[in-house]
């Protein structure tokens, strides 16, 4: 899941409770984590926004008493819907008897919690369903894209494999015994594995290891394993329950988080539902790995290639339209890369064209498209990215680049820029071959202004100032500032913008984190502040060149 981190916290949640007050409460505090909620009393309403409404969910959180729909039942429609149908269920519920949480997992929920619940472990759980649910949604995309390049064969399911991890041996094989008892296991292979496990090793689609094996020791589980794209699921097992240790396990990227004194039947329930998650997963990993061997990369860098790059924009333009988010192309050309060829060598031209594929790769997050274009010419879709996180990308990119020197075979070396055009969806175009036109519109400006550097379609050919040595923050702070100034429509949304940059562009211990932090509930006398506040770092940054 090597994905989920880079989601960060907010999403959008859908919150349904007959309860009044309890939409209240439990929206306001997910609200003030900055995560975006949608609340209604009812499942009806419920079902109707999650199929059919403009955005979709990361996560839906549903009381499970209710008197028009249970939770059960409308999580079984849901699921029903392809819309919902993974997009991750938690269910809320008052109550805590075993026959209780077992129907709603088989109902297809993803897991449930307590009204009583402390806030920590809400939240902790809450943040880890919705990167879960926005891993499933880029996946499902990329799923999608492959699938037109490529027939898949359907999958067949497989035969679940449990591996228990305990401390305690005795206590390992009391655990394995009480699974392998337990009916709804009896399509499991179960067994039992001394820790510390090496998880290369391990054949396993679920793993239920014991507290201290997952989180604590020379090297724990989970800090190792937790976010694993392809890695099995693991399900943390306490001795008595804990709410640290339960949000410490969340936090880590466990998948569940039960104690010694869970009933074999809610853990078998528990258990298949995990492995639901984890099967679903691997068949859309699978398939997309598959597909990706064959005939959608590119052989010498095993990018993807240029029909795969029109297949995927085509997808992520249409998903960025349907959900309106935001969306960026960036178009790289290697400078002077003739010279490379002439001077060293095809050889050393193509292992260049390696290094730097694989820079750009290692650069990118794992849902961006990174796509070889042409011959040194490479193409990068970054999904849910707008202009401003665009350019701080590309900006990484030609950092990354920068860096590198390629060696010919019978000596001389020579060091590597490249240039690079940004245009992005909807700021300026809607259109899929007018953004690739302004892309490469702006790629040429980049070169025709001295290479090495970044403009953007919006630029109209004008190259974005050159970063100051030393200072990350200066060209976020001018952006910030030509975004607070510019932005009469929406000044407050911007001012909100303003602060997740400036947010992202401090250290942690530095003043100005705390300060965008205070940012979320902002008015207009605020963003007078703020925009007062960068025109003023700007002068002194300015003064101090
Ligand atoms: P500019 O900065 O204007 O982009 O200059 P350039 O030399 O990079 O651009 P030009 O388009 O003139 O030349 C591109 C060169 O890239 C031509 C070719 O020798 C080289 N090239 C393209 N594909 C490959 C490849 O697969 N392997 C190698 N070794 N070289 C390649
Ligand atoms: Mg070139
Ligand atoms: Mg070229």
């Amino acid at each position: 899941m090597a994905a989920l981190t880079s989601f960060g916290k907010s999403g959008r949640v859908l919150l349904v409770d007959d309860s009044l007050i309890a939409l209240d409460s439990i929206g306001s505090k997910l609200r003030e984590h900055g995560v975006d909620v949608v609340t209604t009393p009812s499942p009806t309403q419920a079902l109707a926004l999650a199929t059919e409404g403009e955005q979709p969910f990361d996560l839906i959180i549903l009381d499970v008493l209710m008197p028009e729909m249970d939770g059960h039942e409308l999580t079984r429609r849901l699921r029903a819907h392809s819309r919902s149908a993974s997009t991750p269920i938690l269910l809320l519920t008052t109550l805590d008897s075993t026959d209780d949480r077992v129907a709603g997992l088989v109902a297809g929920a993803d897991d449930f919690f307590t009204k009583a619940a402390p806030d920590a472990e809400m939240l902790a759980r809450v943040r880890s369903f919705i990167s879960l649910g926005k891993m499933r949604a880029q996946l499902l995309a990329q799923h999608e894209a492959m699938a037109r390049v490529m027939q898949e064969p359907e999958s067949v399911a497989l035969q679940a494999r449990v591996v228990v991890i305990h401390h305690h041996p005795g206590e390992g094989e009391r655990l394995v015994g009480e699974l392998r008892g337990s009916g709804a296991a009896s399509e499991w292979r179960i067994s039992r594995c001394a820790p510390p496990p090496r998880l290369t090793a391990l054949d396993a689609d679920v793993l239920v290891v014991s507290y201290p094996v997952a989180l604590e020791g020379e090297q724990p589980l989970l800090r190792r394993h937790g976010f694993d794209e392809g890695a099995p699921s693991i399900v943390v097992l306490d001795e008595a329950e804990s709410t640290e240790r339960r949000v410490a396990s969340f936090d880590a990227g466990a998948d569940d988080y039960l104690t010694q004194e869970t009933p074999a039947a809610e853990l078998a329930a528990r258990l298949t539902s995990a492995l639901r998650r984890q099967h679903r997963q691997q068949q859309l990993r699978s398939s997309r790995d598959r597909a990706m061997l064959a005939a959608v990369t590119d052989p010498l860098t095993g990018l993807y290639n240029r029909a795969y790059f029109y297949e995927a924009f085509g997808v992520e333009l249409r998903r960025a339209q349907r959900y309106q988010h935001p969306m960026t192309l960036v178009l790289l050309d290697l400078d002077h890369f003739k010279q490379v060829n002439d001077t060293l060598g095809h050889t050393a031209g193509d292992e260049a064209l390696r290094e730097v594929s694989s820079r750009l790769r290692k650069t990118a997050r794992s849902t961006d498209i990174v796509a070889r274009y042409g011959g040194e010419e490479f193409a990068m879709i970054l999904p849910e990215t707008d202009l401003e996180r665009g350019l701080i990308a590309a900006e990484r990119f030609r950092v990354a680049v920068e860096g590198a020197t390629v060696h010919g075979p019978k000596g001389g070396s020579r060091s590597l820029t490249l240039s690079q055009g940004v245009a992005c969806y909807p700021l300026h175009s809607t259109s899929m071959s007018e953004l690739v036109e302004l892309a490469d519109a702006a790629l040429y400006a980049a070169k025709r202004t001295g290479r090495n550097r970044v403009c953007t379609a919006s630029q109209g050919g004008e190259p974005l100032p050159p970063a100051p040595s030393g200072g990350a923050a200066f060209p976020v702070l001018e952006r910030l500032r030509r975004l607070i100034s510019d932005d009469s429509e929406s000044p407050l949304a911007s001012v909100r913008m303003a602060a997740r940059m400036l947010h992202e562009a401090a250290t942690s211990k530095d003043a100005l984190h705390s300060f965008s932090t205070q940012l979320r509930e902002s008015s207009e006398q605020v963003r007078r502040e703020v925009q007062q506040a960068v025109e003023e770092l700007v002068l002194l940054l300015e003064n101090r060149r």
